[in-house]
């Protein structure tokens, strides 16, 4: 990108940005899950061109996030952190799933380092999450940690994100359609980060972002592209909670993930 595009690109992200955070403060809290390229107008131009009279609040917003994910690669240091913020209170005002809104004590939307090379991307919240706000934090999660440490690396290195933002009542997998809802706030959220590796955890996470049905013993062992970004596949913490055994497997596959990151696996020469 040269100069001009940097800079173009730079007026767009913060042209969406206040157009997003004063959509947020008048009270729009969705927005169209997917917009046509053609209906983008960009938020840079709107000082000189009038919008067009259908172009509704959500609408110049979905324009302005679209504009937005064409330069994500812009967004660096506190701009990523500023997006996820945004982000998040969106998913805060969110009742897209009646359901599991009317069942939270609150959204987990995710954690840790919004400059983060690798993102471990679960399923769903769980009953400590629901009550914490914060992704992997129960039994799982302590698991989840504990393997991060192993490979040399703390939770606040990685970022940790969630497919439902909001937890399914008894821990259910969550339903086509909650994920169908759910899916433009963690693919926007990975769009803001712009992780090199996402390692998913177990089947539904991998599926749904791979938009695939292939088993997760299939998954692992490879990588997969998603928008660009390696992507690993690997059982559940909570799965090695109930089955020990396939934590050998894991591990083999965090091994291999280092690998690809070109870093070293603690304790080996
Ligand atoms: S799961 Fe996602 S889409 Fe459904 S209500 Fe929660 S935030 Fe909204």
């Amino acid at each position: 990108m040269n100069p001009e595009e940097s800079e173009s690109a730079e007026r767009t992200r913060a042209a969406a940005m206040q157009l997003l955070r004063s959509l947020h403060q008048s009270g729009v809290r969705q927005l169209p899950a997917a917009m046509a390229v053609s209906q983008v107008a960009s938020p840079a131009a709107e000082a000189t061109e009038p919008q067009p009279a259908q172009a509704t609040p959500a609408i110049q917003a979905a324009s302005a996030i679209e504009a937005t994910r064409q330069h994500t690669q812009v967004l660096t240091g506190s701009n990523r952190s500023e997006g996820l913020e945004v982000l998040a209170e969106e998913v805060a005002g969110c009742t897209a799933c009646e359901e599991l809104c009317s069942a939270r004590t609150q959204t987990v939307f995710g954690v840790g380092d919004p400059n983060a090379r690798l993102c471990f991307l679960g399923e769903a919240p769980g009953a400590d999450e629901d009550r914490l706000g914060e992704p992997f934090v129960g039994k799982a999660g302590q698991l989840l940690t504990r393997i991060i440490q192993a490979m040399g690396l703390r939770r606040e290195d990685v970022y940790i994100l969630n497919i439902l933002k909001c937890r399914p009542p008894n821990n259910r997998n969550p339903l086509a359609g909650e994920v169908a809802n759910c899916r433009s706030f963690f693919e926007r959220q990975l769009d803001i980060i712009q992780p090199e590796f996402i390692c998913c955890l177990g089947s539904v996470a991998a599926q749904n972002l791979l938009d695939t049905t292939i088993s997760i013993g299939r998954l692992r062992g490879k990588l997969h592209d998603w928008n660009g970004k390696k992507v690993l596949a690997t059982y559940h913490p909570a799965y090695l909670l109930r089955e020990p055994d396939a934590k050998k497997k894991v591990w083999e596959d965090m091994k291999f993930l280092l690998g690809e990151m070109g870093l070293k696996v603690p304790g080996k020469e």
